[in-house]
């Protein structure tokens, strides 16, 4: 397996859609499973189509105002968790000259996990479904976010397999407000 050294990045227009992908786009694409996320199905779609979870959503057109209006750009520290790697990754958001919004995805370093922890989206959610972070990738089974690995529920076996809708926790939350300069605590 190739090593993943370099960064993701792809620009949106004022629509939010996504207009270029990097060269590295559709490596990492594929090599996560991804074939329908190649930059030739994705260019020309609004970026939202991708984004899972309203809390999500919201964060990201949260996000991507605070770069249209002033603060022109934004770094945020986040996870990219496969089954079996916990995946530290930056994002830097600015704006262009042009109007276009830049992304860049930088891998900061990885850790394998002990066991493999798979984790897919649940298409409701239902009384006792899991948040887990868009940005942290923290889980949310009971009242505290955890790794997933490290929730042992009082009458649960270990969880392997999570069925998840996304979120944004608190901390990811504040962190935000902090690096846009709406928080200064
Ligand atoms: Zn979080």
């Amino acid at each position: 397996m190739k090593a993943i050294s370099g960064c993701v990045d792809f620009r949106l227009d004022k629509q939010d859609k996504i207009v270029a992908v990097g060269s590295e786009w559709d490596f990492f694409a594929l090599e996560n499973d991804a074939p329908e996320l190649i930059g030739s199905k994705v260019i020309d779609r609004p970026l939202l189509e991708f984004v899972s979870g309203k809390v999500t959503q919201q964060f990201v057109q949260a996000l991507l105002q605070v770069v249209r209006n002033g603060k022109q750009s934004i770094e945020l520290e986040y996870r990219c968790d496969s089954p079996t790697e916990r995946r530290f990754m930056q994002m830097r958001v600015s704006l262009e000259e042009s109007g276009l919004v830049h992304f860049v995805n930088t891998f900061l370093h990885t850790e394998s996990r002990k066991n493999k922890i798979l984790i897919s989206r649940a298409t409701q959610r239902g009384k006792n479904t899991t948040v887990r972070c868009s940005m942290c990738n923290l889980v949310k089974p009971l009242k505290d976010w955890v790794e997933p690995e490290q929730f042992e529920g009082s009458n649960t076996p270990k969880i392997t397999e999570w069925l998840v809708i996304y979120g944004i926790c608190d901390v990811c939350e504040t962190n935000f407000l902090r690096a846009s300069g709406v928080a200064t605590t």
